[in-house]
């Protein structure tokens, strides 16, 4: 399989791709520090990127990924159904699967958390170039941006413009000089995800973990699964994969988080010091502004004419 052709067709026309084999891996939650196994399965045109609890039972409901199922976006991205399981930390599993063109899939998960892995994503594209990818008999749809939409919050800001494919740039700027400011855009083609995204880790503050930790949280999280600063200081022995490692990891959440779009977007996105919250705050207000955006692909006029709605597009298609 080439991957660089699968990840320059993700703007534009194609075929949906699902993965090739089953593959499965497992690690630990980075909240709940509880040890987890999880299985990538292959599925059916439409059916969008869904996750299951496999541990609560062989009859327990399927979680589409989508914006409508967002149950927590303060320390990470968790899905959920209405008192019902939920899944959380999926942000980097999303990256990875928008990241590669994986359109549909199944995820059957033992607990309450995805593993951290090393805190990238590149753990998931490694596993997602294993199973290999198929192409499906349906064309790929996307939501094509058609005018400019932006939201802001506490001095930071998020927006989407049109664009003829997809790029994501962020802008971040912190006290501490081992960070400072950090300015990217990519565009996703050509492979670039695998190649200038994929390996970025995430990161935290030492004072902030110690803090996490007193409330419980953060249980997984080691100087193994995320970057940890000190004051001005890169406490990781091996130091940073990139200069600009920590700006990388903002365009890799940021393409996690529009996935949950439940389609593709094709667009140019740009955050500044933006986090999961205002990123899904965007999503729902694009998705909300019918005349912001359009399905592209002709897999929309089965939605139109009345065939099943896909389950991952449950967060935009109201209005359709
Ligand atoms: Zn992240």
């Amino acid at each position: 399989m080439d991957f660089s052709a699968a990840d320059s067709r993700m703007a534009g026309p194609g075929r949906q791709q699902t993965l090739r084999h089953a593959i499965s891996c497992s690690g630990t939650g980075l909240h709940s520090g509880a040890a987890v196994s999880m299985t990538l399965r292959p599925a059916a045109v439409d059916s969008g990127i869904v996750f299951r609890r496999t541990d609560l039972g062989n009859a327990a409901p399927v979680i589409p990924a989508t914006i409508n199922y967002v149950v927590d976006d303060r320390l990470c991205t968790a899905i959920g159904l209405r008192g019902g399981p939920s899944v959380a930390t999926i942000e980097h599993l999303m990256a990875a699967l928008r990241g590669m063109g994986v359109d549909n899939t199944e995820i059957a998960i033992d607990g309450p958390e995805v593993p951290v892995m090393d805190g990238s994503a590149a753990p998931f594209v490694f596993l997602l170039e294993c199973a290999g990818l198929a192409a499906q008999s349906a064309p790929r749809r996307t939501i094509e941006v058609l005018r400019p939409v932006s939201v802001a919050k506490d001095g930071a800001e998020a927006m989407l413009v049109p664009g003829i494919s997809f790029s994501a740039g962020c802008d971040i700027d912190f006290a501490s000089r081992a960070i400072g400011r950090q300015s990217l855009t990519v565009s996703l083609v050509n492979g670039t995800f695998k190649t200038d995204i994929a390996r970025a880790r995430t990161f935290g503050f030492a004072h902030e973990v110690d803090r996490l930790r007193a409330a419980g949280l953060a249980r997984g999280g080691s100087l193994d699964n995320a970057v940890v600063v000190a004051g001005d200081t890169v406490l990781n022995d091996e130091g940073l994969r990139w200069a600009d490692e920590f700006v990388r990891h903002k365009i890799l959440d940021s393409i996690g988080d529009l996935y949950l779009a439940g389609a593709p977007i094709v667009g140019r996105f740009h955050g500044y010091r933006s986090g999961h919250a205002l990123n899904h705050l965007l999503v729902r207000t694009l998705l909300a502004d019918r005349a912001a955006w359009r399905w592209t692909g002709t897999g929309v006029t089965n939605i139109v004419a009345g065939a099943a709605v896909p389950a991952a597009a449950a967060a935009a298609p109201a209005t359709l």
